[in-house]
């Protein structure tokens, strides 16, 4: 299946775009809007939909949210998806993939989430033949990177 992704991340973004206000967060994307790969529609939405939800819960106030094509090669196309807010401490970061794995902070008691969506993220970039792997930024925040299949025109 031809997934615009570049098209894609504009509808997640501006779904959120209520929150996006009320936290004062600046989205930053620099993803080519013509931009297609090859996946399911559902899943790749998933993947957006579940980090920028993330991002935007977790991360805190008055941060930016950076969403990059920062890479393809012949069979995938790169993605970095970071925000410059708190982060995860080092010994949760290794498991925040696994469902059901939540970190009680304050923030995350509060808004009481299931500790499914990065499990569902890694399951839809995994199944789609792609990599994910997230670390803490030097300068703040988390970064997820992840690849995805390119859409190769047949005929
Ligand atoms: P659900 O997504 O099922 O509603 P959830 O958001 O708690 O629940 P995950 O999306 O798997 O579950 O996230 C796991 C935990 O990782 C969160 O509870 C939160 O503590 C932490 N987390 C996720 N993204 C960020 C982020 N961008 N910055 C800081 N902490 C984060
Ligand atoms: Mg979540």
């Amino acid at each position: 299946e031809k997934v615009s992704v570049g098209k894609l991340i504009s509808e997640v973004v501006d779904s959120f775009q209520t929150m996006i206000n009320r936290k004062s967060v600046e989205v930053e994307i620099d993803v080519d809007p013509e931009l297609v790969l090859k996946g399911n529609y559902s899943l790749v939405f998933s993947i957006f939909q579940n980090l920028m939800e993330n991002a935007l819960n977790y991360a805190g106030e008055n941060i930016t949210i950076s969403i990059k094509h920062y890479l393809e090669d012949d069979k995938f196309h790169y993605f970095a998806f970071s925000d410059n807010g708190i982060g995860i401490a080092e010994e949760h970061l290794s498991r925040i993939f696994e469902r059901f794995y939540r970190i009680d902070s304050g923030r995350s008691r509060k808004l009481g989430g299931t500790g499914l969506g990065l499990a569902i993220v890694k399951h839809a970039v995994v199944y789609q033949k792609g990599e994910i792997t997230v670390r803490n930024r030097k300068e703040g925040g988390l970064e997820f990177l992840f690849s995805l299949p390119r859409f190769i025109e047949t005929k």
